[in-house]
């Protein structure tokens, strides 16, 4: 069982504050100073240019996405973070329309974050071949799931209601009707049980400065099915996703068989150090633990609110 009480005593939050925010911003691990100041002082001020090899920097998009992964049920090897959630979702997004090169429609929902919509009518700007982006009601999504659909790309759990898609059925619909889907796990991961390798996803993203407390602007994620990865166009092909960086190859060949093709060019280490320290927490948390404890406080203050 996680130990919630010791969970609660590794974040900082000030006396008298009851926050109920972190679907915005998370609040700020204990641990978040010292992991940044030691990577100022131990790593960057010592080490310089070296870390990237001393201090494992140049494999942190990988290392930091395993381990964010286990939250979200992803296989080792198949997740990276960096960048920001913008980004990941016309990364994503693109990847997918790449896919299914002869179909012309984006299926999204009304219920969408706005960001999402506007990426993907900037992408599809850019690819200017007639796609059409269909956004119907949340509830009818299954139903818009056809054959002329090139993806589905909805975020599972509506960040205003709490309402939650069923993935595993618009998994399954899109499919069956060879479409693929990229699920934005903004507001899961880190507040439900969520199993990418189970429900045989296609492509998540998410960020991790909301549930996962990484801190303001802290990097995002995304996460490509093992099975894919080697038919995925990076897309956005910076220097990180080459099979060989430091060739220095005037060439793109994209990293192959890895998710390493999906990563861009420079992370922030400083906010890798952030995300490490919120990280060291969520190592000890179980998923379905936490949403058992997430529905026990949601009833208690329905109550205490009906009470009085
Ligand atoms: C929070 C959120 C974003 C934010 O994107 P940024 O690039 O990090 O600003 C995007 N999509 C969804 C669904 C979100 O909840």
């Amino acid at each position: 069982m996680t130990d919630f009480a010791k969970t609660r005593q590794m974040f900082d939050i000030p006396h008298g504050v009851i926050y109920l925010n972190g679907n915005s911003l998370g609040p700020m691990p204990k641990a978040a100073p010292n992991a940044i100041n030691s990577f100022l002082m131990d790593e960057w001020r010592t080490e310089l240019v070296r870390g990237w090899n001393t201090k494992n920097w140049f494999m942190q998009s990988n290392t930091l996405g395993d381990r964010l992964g286990r939250l979200i049920g992803a296989p080792a090897g198949s997740t990276v973070v960096g960048d920001t959630l913008s980004i990941r979702v016309f990364q994503a997004v693109a990847a997918a329309l790449a896919l299914a090169p002869k179909r012309r429609v984006i299926l999204s929902d009304s219920g969408n974050f706005p960001t999402d919509l506007y990426m993907v009518e900037g992408l599809m700007g850019l690819r200017d071949v007639g796609y059409e982006l269909r956004t119907p009601a949340p509830e009818d999504v299954l139903d818009h799931i056809t054959e002329e659909v090139a993806t589905v790309m909805v975020t599972e759990v509506d960040y205003r209601s709490g309402r939650k898609h069923d993935m595993q059925a618009i998994i399954k619909k899109a499919h069956s009707v060879g479409a693929t889907v990229v699920w934005d796990l903004a507001h899961s991961i880190g507040a439900i049980p969520v199993d990418m390798y189970g429900t045989n996803a296609d492509f998540a993203v998410g960020c991790t400065y909301k549930f996962l407390n990484s801190g303001p602007g802290g990097p995002a994620f995304i996460y490509v099915a093992p099975r894919l990865i080697d038919q995925v166009e990076p897309v956005l092909s910076g220097w990180f996703a080459h099979e060989a960086p430091f060739a220095f190859d005037l060439n793109f060949r994209p990293m192959p068989g890895k998710i390493d093709r999906m990563r861009i060019g420079t992370p922030s280490i400083a906010a890798f150090s952030l995300l490490g320290a919120a990280l060291d927490i969520w190592d000890g948390v179980d998923m379905l633990d936490l949403r058992i404890r997430s529905i026990e406080l949601s009833e208690a203050l329905i109550s205490g609110v009906e009470a009085k």
